[in-house]
């Protein structure tokens, strides 16, 4: 039950938008609130971090915008 090697990431990302979010607040190795800058979204479940949205973008859950 060690919370050293929970870190707090540098952003998030907003799953609405796909932009990076700063404004969040980290609790024990996943997000209590987050406020997306961009699109206003606050759903916590719609930010991810760069881990976890590397890891959606893999499985396809992602619905993946081409260029
Ligand atoms: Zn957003």
């Amino acid at each position: 039950m060690s919370e050293r090697n929970i870190s707090s990431p540098d952003f998030l990302l907003c799953c609405d938008c796909e932009s990076p979010c700063y404004v969040f607040e980290w609790k024990e190795g996943s997000v209590a609130e987050a406020v997306c800058e961009v699109c206003g979204n606050q759903e916590v479940e719609l930010f991810l971090t760069e881990e976890q949205y590397d890891g959606y973008a893999f499985s396809g859950a992602w619905s993946y915008r081409g260029r």
